[in-house]
């Protein structure tokens, strides 16, 4: 029996429509060999929708990602938009985007693939298979925190107040989704805090920790945070699915992903409670190489992957065009900021193809 999705496109800006089509080529071709019918509409967002509508998140596109299984989103953001007021800045038009979907939790993946294991800072035997999955708070701790603000104290000097802050259910439905992540790798579970110094801190670690008895499958592990920074460079292959708040977790998903060495090559995956999540890659838009068929789209493909295995609950979907992914490297495929000597240059599109010639033999 077919099974049928509805999936809002969000190309957005600079590379966006670039490695959009690409992504859709192959979901539409996978979904031909598995039965999967996907019917996609298209939406504004960023500063493309800001030329047609004067707003970075029209309502009409919250509408239509609320009305569908799950969104795909590209890059947005350039040049031509950065000197805006800030709630007309491309950026807003995310923030809101994340907001009016309800999405507070934040999956970001750092996988090495063993073709591009030469293109990391760290030696070869320190990255060489290293498989990380960090869930990150999105919604809440400092950047969200009441009171903020710049204040003028008794004595007219200026004071910045940021509060980082955390509930029980806040904590609570962040925990969940890491456990259910590890659940679906490799059973190991971080936590990462500074209980050592901060109560907000304190009270992360006491949920986590009597969560953990509902999850008998999962190994669960505590580390404050400037280790966790420590032992992330130093043997990442300790880690399996690492969970923290949404300040450690911005630092720790940055340095983990450049473990892998290509932001080119890197997808995500932003979830709430029910309805859509929203997939895309870690990189932006890309205008410096925008409109020229040189961006690397295999972010994007992959962020299609992540949607087929968190959003629509299709893992061997996923799987498929993971493996796509691993055989065009494996063939000797690169984009430009992949490139190595002895491989295989191709454009945007090159890719593309060389991605479904490979899906093709799978039939
Ligand atoms: P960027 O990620 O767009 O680009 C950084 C560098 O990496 C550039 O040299 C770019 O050419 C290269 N690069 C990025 N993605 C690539 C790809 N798929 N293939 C090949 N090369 C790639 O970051 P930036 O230059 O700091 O920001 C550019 C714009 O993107 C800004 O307007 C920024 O606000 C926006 N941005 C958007 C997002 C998002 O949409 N989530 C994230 C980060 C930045």
């Amino acid at each position: 029996m077919t099974s049928s999705y509805r999936i809002t496109l969000l190309p957005g800006d600079g590379i966006g429509p670039e490695i959009m089509a690409v992504a859709v080529d192959v979901l539409k071709a996978v979904g031909r060999q598995m039965d999967l019918s996907f019917e996609f509409e298209e939406a504004l967002i960023g500063g493309a929708a800001i030329d047609a509508t004067g707003e970075p998140l029209p309502q009409a596109t919250l509408d239509t990602c609320k009305g569908s299984d799950a969104v795909l989103l590209a890059a947005i953001g350039g040049y031509k938009w950065d000197n805006l007021p800030r709630h007309q800045r491309p950026e807003t038009g995310l923030l809101a985007l994340r907001a009016g979907l309800g999405l507070f939790a934040n999956l970001r993946p750092a996988t090495i693939l063993p073709q591009l294991v030469d293109a990391s800072s760290p030696k070869r035997e320190v990255v060489e298979g290293v498989d990380i999955m960090v869930v990150r708070e999105l919604t809440g701790g400092i950047y969200f925190g009441t009171p903020k603000g710049l204040f003028e104290t008794e004595t007219g000097e200026k004071r910045g107040v940021n509060t980082m802050a955390y509930t029980d259910s806040e904590i609570d439905r962040i925990g969940k989704v890491a456990f259910e992540t590890a659940q679906k790798r490799r059973g190991q579970l971080c936590s990462v805090d500074k209980a050592n110094v901060l109560e907000v801190s304190q009270l992360w670690r006491d949920r986590i920790t009597a969560m953990a008895e509902d999850y008998p499958d999962v190994t669960l592990s505590h580390l404050y945070v400037d280790n966790a920074a420590m032992q992330l460079i130093r043997w990442p292959k300790q880690f399996d699915t690492i969970v923290t708040g949404n300040l450690f977790g911005d630092i720790l998903s940055d340095a983990a992903a450049m473990l892998t060495g290509s932001i080119g090559m890197l997808p995500s995956a932003s979830l709430g409670a029910d309805g859509p999540g929203v997939y895309e890659p870690v990189h932006g838009s890309a205008p410096d190489i925008a409109g020229q068929d040189k961006a690397n789209p295999l972010a994007q493909v992959l962020s299609a992957a992540m949607m087929l295995r968190y959003g629509l609950n299709q893992p061997a979907a996923a799987d498929r065009i993971e493996q796509a992914v691993n055989r065009v490297l494996n063939q000797g495929y690169r984009t430009g900021d992949i490139m190595s000597e002895g491989m295989i240059a191709v454009s945007c599109k090159g890719m593309g193809e060389a991605l479904l010639a490979t899906i093709d033999t799978f039939k």
